[in-house]
């Protein structure tokens, strides 16, 4: 089964602060050479928002989302819930 939700980088807005890289604990980034990938998207929890509620800039988007979840800047962190239970990525 092929993955159907996990974060996108948009290189344009993307001003490499790492925030993502930092915040998500599920191992879905690695920064090499100071810029952000993602690297394992298997490993993003389906319906967290956690990274892009983070990035000051907006310009994380996800794979499957069809919510009306909305990138900050606009801060909407009301749909946060991955379910992981950790309670440390999503906010
Ligand atoms: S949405 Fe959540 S689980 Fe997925 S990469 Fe971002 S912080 Fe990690
Ligand atoms: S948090 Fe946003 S601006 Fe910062 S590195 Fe990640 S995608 Fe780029």
């Amino acid at each position: 089964m092929s993955k159907t939700w996990y974060p996108v980088i948009n290189k344009e807005k993307c001003t490499e602060c790492l925030i993502c890289v930092n915040h998500c604990k599920h191992g879905a980034y690695e920064e090499r050479d100071g810029k952000p990938y993602v690297i394992n998207p298997e490993n993003c929890v389906h319906g967290c928002h956690g990274c892009g509620n983070k990035c000051p800039v907006g310009a994380i988007e996800y794979v499957g989302d069809t919510t009306d979840w909305i990138p900050p800047n606009g801060k909407k962190d009301n749909i946060s819930d991955c379910g992981c239970g950790g309670g440390y990525c999503c906010g």
